[in-house]
Order: C-alpha cells, then sequence, then structure tokens
C-alpha cells in the first residue's frame, strides 16, 4: 500500500514537473555518451560598457547594430521615422511603434537602453517605451530610477502583470541592458490554449523575472485573456512619446 501511495506520489510530482520544465533528460542518449552530438561552437561576443556596444554572440541576429534600422519597420510597413544617431535610435513622439520585419516566437534577446537626459515627467510619463516580445508582451521600458509609480509598471516589469523582483535601474543616461528569454505561449488547432507564454528578465544583470507564467497579452488596466495567434510574430519597440534610445538589440532564436 505504502509503495503504491510512493509511486502515486511520485507520478504526480513528475507531472507537475513536466508542466513547469521546457525540456527533459533525453533517455536515447546513455549518460557520457560518446556519440552525442556535441554542441555547435560559437563565438559568445563580448559585454557592453557604458563607452561602447559590446559584439554579439556569432550565432545571434544583429536586429540593430546601431547604424541603420533598415530591420524594421512601422505597422504600416513604412520605414522607421525614430532618428538614428551616432550608434544609436531614438523614439521619435508620435511617429507609432516600431516592428521588426521578421517573425519571432521562442527567443534569447539582447536590449541596450538610455533614458533621456535631463529627465522629465513623472511616474509613467518618464522615459516610457516597452519591448514588445510577439508585438504582444510588453517588458516595461521606464526611467525607474528616483520616479516612483506602480509595481507592475516601473522598468523591468512584465507589465500589469509582474513588478521585477528588484529595482535594478541606472540613472537617466546611462546604458542599461535587459537580457531576455522567452517562451511563446502555444494553441492547439481550435485556438485554445495549451502552454502559456513564460519569461525570464536579467536588468543590467540582475535577474528580476524568474520563469514567470504570463496571464495573456500586456495590457494598460487589463489583463486580457490569450488569443490564438501563430508561432512567430514581430518584436514591437512602444513608442510612448518620450525620447528614449536604443543600441545593440540582437536575438537568438530557440529551437
Ligand atoms: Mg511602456
Amino acid at each position: 500500500m505504502r509503495r503504491i501511495l510512493f509511486a502515486a506520489i511520485l507520478a504526480l510530482l513528475m507531472a507537475g514537473a513536466a508542466a513547469i520544465c521546457n525540456a527533459q533528460v533525453d533517455t536515447k542518449w546513455k549518460i557520457h555518451d560518446p556519440n552525442r552530438p556535441l554542441p555547435a561552437v560559437i563565438d559568445p561576443g563580448t559585454s557592453s560598457t557604458q563607452d561602447s556596444p559590446g559584439r554579439p554572440p556569432s550565432d545571434a541576429v544583429v536586429l540593430f547594430d546601431g547604424k541603420d534600422l533598415s530591420r524594421w519597420a512601422h505597422q504600416d510597413g513604412s520605414a522607421p521615422k525614430w532618428k538614428v544617431g551616432n550608434g544609436y535610435a531614438e523614439v521619435v513622439a508620435k511617429t507609432g511603434y516600431i516592428y521588426t520585419r521578421e517573425a519571432f516566437g521562442d527567443c534569447q534577446l539582447h536590449v541596450e537602453f538610455a533614458e533621456p537626459v535631463p529627465p522629465t515627467g513623472e511616474s509613467q510619463e518618464r522615459g516610457n517605451s516597452g519591448v514588445f516580445l510577439m508585438g504582444l508582451y510588453e517588458i516595461q521600458v521606464l526611467d525607474s530610477y528616483e520616479n516612483k509609480t506602480y509595481a507592475d509598471g516601473q522598468a523591468a516589469a512584465v507589465y500589469g502583470q509582474y513588478p521585477p523582483l528588484v529595482n535594478a535601474s541606472r540613472p537617466p543616461g546611462q546604458w542599461q541592458t535587459y537580457d531576455i528569454v522567452f517562451h511563446g505561449p502555444r494553441f492547439d488547432k481550435e485556438g485554445k490554449l495549451t502552454r502559456p507564454a513564460r519569461v525570464t528578465v536579467l536588468h543590467n544583470g540582475v535577474l528580476v523575472q524568474d520563469n514567470v507564467e504570463l496571464s495573456g497579452p500586456t495590457a494598460n488596466g487589463q489583463r486580457p485573456p490569450y488569443a490564438a495567434h501563430p508561432e512567430k510574430l514581430p518584436l514591437g519597440l512602444q513608442d510612448h512619446g518620450n525620447p528614449v534610445r536604443y543600441r545593440n538589440i540582437w536575438i537568438r532564436e530557440l529551437k
């Protein structure tokens, strides 16, 4: 009886673990199997400094290298009207969001941003922009350095859903980094949600979102449910009317 109970508990635990993990040990390979294919060798690149952006990993798709926004477009497909300066792109108010011309789903994403100097506005009006994963799921960009706002709307929040674990913001004018690991949602043929989206975020190298499960698309003042969509959609950057700067944006698709 005890053994049956133990087996039942173990089965339950394993089912739970399978539900929260993205991968399991592949039993096709023996432990330390010499025939198991080796991972691809890549150049990991270099870290950024305040003075210069780092070099992306060799297998990344570079979305913005500080020179041109040719991989981006406004929603109507037109070329971005955002300003491209010396090594950065800057939001131009009322020109609209920009989206990658290519669609992406599960990914590792690196984004660098700098908040406007001098800081103007309060709360959500100070240095607001956003990284919109699949164009639907916002990681908030905001000047949260000595600028109080609601917790689930500050920098590195999953907007309206999860405040960051800590406020790791640098002062305006300094370059900041987001390193994001995102797994998009999945839907069955009938459009029913089979797996919610999950995201992990490091802000300036500090873990601020730990594999959190999204309740659906992010929105202002509401938490709308998921609506079925493709496994890949363009990545967006928000025009919220503030001249936030971006540089060194790259993405690695997760297969
Ligand atoms: Mg925003």
